[in-house]
């Protein structure tokens, strides 16, 4: 064969792939099981580089050239899986498959693993930035074995976005589920960093009295700042359009009901699971869930009526602008909390598993082409540069002094975002989880007292070494339970 790398699944992701790749001068073999499918994208686009179309996949996997590389964008699970095993099949020692689906990294590894045993290498790449990036420069995030990204990272490197240094957003992540685990995270600091502008808009909307064009200056404003980012800009875009069909801000008449894919609540349960307490990611995936449990909020406003929020009634330029700033900042360090819990669920799982993932690299490779991206990442390349070893992102330096300056601020917008009676989770759990870490004792040495006294689980002292408990339904003497 003599395509230098074939993609298979012409979905919407999978046929900008190709595009992407042949624009790129690279000679794209594709397929899709619905051979139509090829033959419609090949007489749409067919003449912006070298494809090669196949029907059977066996004519797809020779047209390759070896060592074969052959990337799957299919949906997630079953199919996946079968479209792997009809490649292998057709495959040779050495041969890469890609799947640049949404994969669960648990699968990844499980594919890897089968795969490596029949000496194929299988990588598994997260594809952020949607339908455009795929197009035009995605955020690419491949795991596998450092073998295959000598063969596969140029061709990944070429069509991916750019920084604005010039640096390709992908790298080589780690092995096995290395790449499609960071997406994971991506996809749930993703989530979070949505909640809390939602929050701020809340606040804006309801305590401040503001219309939603009015707010959406503010993120306008807001973008040319430590907060200029992708969300926060496409955030001022929504807030600024009319409705056509009733002229009204179109945010007012969509409903309140905030759908999921499933990627936040994979990142929370995977940090439930190795113990990292990702609260920002948790709480935005559950105010997700929240708005849609339309049952339980129906029966909740009969009977437990909406507090009555201030409005803006008394409140004056001055004080408009002060409580603004204020929300910017809890909004700013609430994000740094999120995007510090999230590294450490990142480096958590380097460490469970073996990855050796380059936690600087990975905001670098975000600072184009995909969803989260934005000019703070610099900020946490420099802090992991500054310490590889940075054991929390918020104890760094340049962090603690950002949250230091605003912690004020964010007091006040949870205090009295609490007493209008407007939820804020995100605001608030990013401010308890910051109260937690840098608290020199905590409650939960009273949870460990406890837990000796109704299931005897032990306890350790503050003043001498050794495990104890406490003979609590006797005489309650201690005893050393260790040696
Ligand atoms: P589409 O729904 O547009 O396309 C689905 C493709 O999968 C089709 O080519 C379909 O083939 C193929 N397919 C489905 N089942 C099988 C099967 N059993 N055997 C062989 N082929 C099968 O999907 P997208 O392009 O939107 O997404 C593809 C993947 O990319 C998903 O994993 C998604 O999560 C991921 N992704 C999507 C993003 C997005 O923004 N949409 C962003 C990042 C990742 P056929 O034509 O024969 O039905």
């Amino acid at each position: 064969g003599i395509a230098d790398i074939g993609v298979t699944g012409m979905g919407v992701m999978g046929s900008n792939l190709a595009r992407n790749l042949a624009r790129n001068g690279y000679k794209v073999a594709v397929h899709n099981r619905t051979p139509q499918r090829t033959g419609a994208m090949i007489a749409e686009h067919g003449s912006e580089g070298q494809f090669f179309p196949s029907g059977p996949i066996e004519d797809f996997v020779r047209s390759l050239s070896t060592p074969r590389v052959a990337i799957i964008m299919v949906q997630a699970g079953a199919a996946t899986d079968a479209v792997i095993e009809q490649l292998a099949t057709h495959m040779d020692t050495g041969d890469i498959i890609v799947d640049c689906g949404n994969a669960q990294y648990e699968d990844t590894r499980r594919r890897e693993a089968a795969l490596r045993e029949r000496g194929l290498h299988f990588v598994g790449a997260g594809v952020s930035g949607g339908e455009e990036g795929a197009l035009l420069g995605p955020s690419i995030m491949p795991g596998g074995t450092k073998e295959s990204y000598d063969r596969l990272g140029p061709m990944f490197e070429a069509i991916a976005a750019k920084a604005p240094d010039g640096t390709p957003c992908c790298t080589h992540v780690g092995p096995d589920g290395a790449g499609h685990f960071v997406k994971m995270v991506h996809n749930g600091i993703e989530y979070a960093d949505m909640q809390l502008i939602a929050e701020a808009y809340d606040l804006m909307s309801r305590v401040l009295g503001m219309s939603a064009p009015e707010i959406g200056e503010v993120f306008a404003q807001w973008n040319d700042g430590e907060l200029g980012s992708y969300l926060i800009e496409i955030t001022a875009e929504v807030l600024r359009h009319t409705d056509a069909r009733t002229g009204k801000p179109f945010v007012d008449i969509v409903l309140d009901q905030a759908a999921q894919k499933g990627t936040g609540a994979w990142t929370v349960q995977t940090a439930a699971g190795l113990g990292v307490p990702t609260t920002g990611i948790a709480e935005a995936t559950f105010a997700r869930s929240l708005s849609g449990s339309v049952a339980q909020r129906e029966a909740a406003q009969g009977v437990l009526p909406a507090h009555t929020t201030p409005g803006a009634d008394g409140v004056n330029e001055d004080d408009r602008a002060a409580a603004i700033e204020d929300i910017r900042l809890a909004l700013y360090s609430s994000k740094m909390i999120a995007y510090s819990q999230g590294f450490e669920l990142i480096r958590t799982a380097s460490d469970e598993y073996g990855w050796d993932i380059d936690l600087g690299a990975m905001a670098r490779i975000w600072r184009e082409g995909c969803i989260i991206r934005a000019r703070f990442l610099d900020r946490i390349t420099e802090a992991y540069e500054r310490n590889p070893q940075l054991p929390l992102l918020i104890a760094d330096e340049y962090f603690a002094g950002e949250i230091s300056k605003s912690v004020a601020a964010w007091r006040r917008v949870v205090a009295k975002a609490v007493g209008a009676g407007i939820p804020v989770p995100a605001f608030a759990s990013s401010l308890s989880y910051y109260d937690g870490v840098r608290s020199p004792r905590l409650s939960a040495a009273l949870i460990q007292a406890q837990r000796d006294f109704f299931g005897a689980h032990t306890y350790r002292r503050v003043d001498v070494d050794g495990v104890y408990h406490t003979n609590w339904s006797g005489d309650r003497r201690e005893e050393r339970q260790d040696g």
